[in-house]
């Protein structure tokens, strides 16, 4: 077993309470102040700057998300796998596993490894939207329905977890910060494996899952690749006609979407909408709106071309071909390129 740190805990604890970048509120009284929304909105700024900011944001989060207890001291908390069945699938082995997800709590995931091939691997942590389980990308019904599949068939170690969860587990945490932490900890499940590339770790996602790779890309800095389809939204469109599990105590007084986006950079994130999503779900135009504010932060971090966004005639869906294809050109040590009627076959 590898070595299974989340040292990029370490830096926001460190500066968390620095007081950077603090809103200036002059003479408001204080109610006022306690009521202002997006304090920590992202403004331009150099790239030094620009990573405090990350920082102070991150730490910020991890205590309305109350998590800050599982990363303030970078605890070791041990996985103690279990492998409650096996089958081999063309091209991959697929696993029913188990391990640790806080000291008192243990969770359910898939995993899937490449048979006939030799490591080190690229890894994908894939996930399905409300509704779905960790079983629903490797599902036979086609399009996204089997994105876990083509991904394990083409060489990549999948993981996917259950997130649709609206209870709160343990007393003292949040939802968010529930489904949050078990992906942290696939994550460091797959650093444990010694046939990964710690390097080469990506996430992916539709609807809520997309919203996870949010949060994921967002929080943990080990996730190299970050592919988000559906959930490019801001969160006044999502105080209406959704599900409100997005929302926790504080978290509209800090920050908006494109803030937690900007955590992201400056590591790749594809974003996709279908042009025929609805007005009243994720329309197109607010998607390149939030997209135009977040491509700030990656302006500022000088990689402009890691932040893209893929609009396709469809709707609430995942775009496949762009899914493998974004995967491919980030996490792939070296990229051959695959015909596109022969990577839709995968
Ligand atoms: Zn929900």
């Amino acid at each position: 077993m590898k070595d299974t740190r989340r040292t990029f805990l370490k830096t926001t604890g460190l500066l968390a309470g620095a007081g950077l970048h603090a809103p200036f509120r002059p003479d408001r009284p204080a109610v006022a102040a306690e009521n202002a929304m997006r304090t920590m909105r992202y403004a331009s700024m150099p790239k030094k700057e620009a990573v405090l900011w990350q920082q102070e944001v991150r730490a910020k989060l991890f205590d309305l998300l109350k998590m800050s207890d599982l990363v303030a001291d970078d605890t070791d908390i041990p996985l103690e796998l279990e492998m409650h069945a096996s089958r081999d699938e063309d091209g991959y082995a697929f696993h029913e596993m188990e391990m640790n997800s806080t000291p008192g709590r243990r969770m359910q995931f898939v995993a899937t490894t490449p048979t006939g091939r030799e490591g080190p691997f690229p890894a994908v942590v894939f996930l399905a939207g409300h509704g779905g389980t960790r079983h629903t990308v490797y599902g036979e019904r086609g399009g996204y329905y089997h994105v876990g599949r083509l991904l394990a068939a083409g060489g990549y170690v999948t993981v996917s977890a259950n997130i649709s969860q609206h209870a709160v587990y343990e007393a003292g945490r949040t939802n968010m910060g529930e489904r949050l932490w078990d992906l942290v900890r696939c994550v460091d499940y797959l650093l444990a494996r010694d046939d990964v590339d710690p390097e080469r770790i990506g996430s992916g996602g539709k609807s809520l899952g997309g919203e996870m790779v949010m949060w994921l890309g967002a929080m943990d800095e080990r996730v190299k690749a970050n592919l988000v389809s559906g959930f490019l939204t801001s969160m006044d469109q999502m105080e209406q006609n959704h599900c409100m599990c997005w929302k926790f105590p504080g978290l509209r007084e800090l920050v908006d979407f494109a803030d937690i986006y900007s955590l992201i950079a400056p590591r790749p994130v594809l974003f996709q909408n279908g042009v025929d999503e609805r007005a009243s779900q994720f329309p197109p135009a607010l998607a390149l709106e939030v997209f135009e504010e977040l491509a700030v932060t990656y302006h500022d971090f000088e990689v402009p071309e890691n932040a893209s966004l893929v609009a396709f005639k469809g709707g609430h869906v995942v775009h496949v071909p762009s899914v493998l294809g974004f995967f491919d050109q980030h996490l792939r040590k070296s990229l051959k390129l695959v015909p596109f009627a022969e990577r839709t076959r995968l």
